[in-house]
């Protein structure tokens, strides 16, 4: 790994907190082991500092400390979609909050509150309310994933959860796990029988826009290199455009991705593709332009949805997408899904020639990719 490499983006943390109560766990002790990095015990619903006092001024700073702690709450809950755009019917695991990767249009800068990275160790919830899921609704189909609120894989090399969560996949019928990632941390992925059901996914952008605006993330060939790797040990994989960003020279940079994609990744490899531009909500606007006054993705000219968030005019979204689809459409397998995150009949229809409802809807659509194969 270069000097400048951030494959691995847990390399940014420097302190762990550990909560009271959770420091006798073996899986508490067995991360404690691996990170080898000094370590303060906060008393049970403390918390590690008061750098949430002034959370935004010191989100990076919060970004180089891991929480440990327990989740108190619920692991496992459907992703928050709106009812205005056509949504995937996915579920959410939330096995902790925020990564040391810092994207300039991080949703979760203008959701959370503290600064800090939070890993929930008790697992041993996570695992029951899986079961129970999975148990008492055999008939159903289950997509997961655990990128919601984290970045899948960026802290892995310290906690190994992926091992654990492609183990437990691995013997469930009726669900398969997508863990999402912009780091190119694998190493945990070698040698496991996934049997299939657990699909590794990158998030992937224009060059130019995954070196400025996605600060502490693995570089297009990082990422495509990793790709690969899991692919040759049997992993089926997934890529997301999402957010689609409006950049001089878009096209020439979104061609030029798609073009390495394939060339470094086998096109059959890959079940599902999804597309979505830039949208955000106002009070993220105001972090953003104040964490990165260098960037500038948040001047441009917007319009605000249904769902209370901005996009770009429709005829904007309309023609990168087209773009990006044809270019896709071009190399892609013929059963790899591509699909619209969060957009409206509408511009399915303009863009692909058709709505999901045609195709028994996204969920049916996503679910039919990974069990037909
Ligand atoms: S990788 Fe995901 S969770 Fe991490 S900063 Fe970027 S958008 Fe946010």
């Amino acid at each position: 790994m270069s000097e400048n490499s951030w494959r691995d983006p847990s390399s940014f943390i420097e302190q762990i907190f550990v909560e009271e109560s959770c420091l006798e766990l073996p899986y508490t002790k067995e991360i404690l082991h691996r990170t080898q990095l000094p370590c303060t015990i906060v008393p049970d619903r403390g918390k590690p500092n008061d750098l949430d006092k002034n959370y935004v001024d010191n989100l990076t700073a919060g970004k180089r400390q891991l929480f440990l702690c327990k989740n108190r709450g619920i692991f496992f809950k459907p992703c928050p979609g709106t009812r205005e755009y056509q949504c995937c019917d996915y579920q959410v695991l939330n096995t902790g909050m925020n990564c040391p990767i810092d994207c300039v249009y991080c949703i979760l800068q203008a959701y959370l509150n503290a600064p800090w990275l939070t890993f929930y160790v008790n697992t041993e919830k996570l695992f029951l309310e899986l079961d129970e899921a999975l148990l008492t609704n055999p008939d159903r189909f289950f997509r997961i994933g655990t990128g919601e609120f984290t970045d899948s894989l960026a802290i892995d090399r310290l906690t190994g959860l992926s091992r654990l969560l492609v183990n437990y996949f691995a013997q469930q019928k009726n669900a398969v796990l997508e863990l999402k990632t912009k780091s190119g941390v694998i190493e945990n992925l070698k040698g496991i029988k996934h049997h299939g059901r657990t699909i590794i996914a990158w998030s992937l952008n224009s060059p130019i826009i995954m070196k400025r605006e996605e600060i502490r993330s693995a570089s297009l060939d990082e990422r495509l290199a990793a790709a690969r790797c899991c692919a040759e040990w049997g992993y089926k994989l997934a890529f997301h455009f999402d957010p689609i960003i409006d950049h001089p020279g878009w096209m020439e940079g979104y061609a030029e991705t798609i073009r390495r994609l394939y060339e470094e990744v086998p096109a059959e490899s890959i079940v599902w593709i999804s597309l979505g531009a830039l949208r955000f909500i106002p009070s993220l606007k105001e972090i953003g332009i104040q964490r990165f006054p260098h960037s500038n993705i948040y001047y441009q000219e917007f319009i605000e949805g249904l769902d209370n968030k901005s996009r770009y005019f429709r005829p904007n979204r309309v023609k990168m997408y087209q773009f990006i689809y044809n270019c896709l459409k071009e190399k892609a397998a013929e059963e790899t899904c591509i699909y619209f995150c969060m957009e409206s009949d509408e511009i399915w229809r303009e863009v692909m020639g058709f709505i999901p409802a045609e195709k028994g809807g996204i969920p049916l659509m996503l679910d039919q990719t990974v069990i037909s194969r």
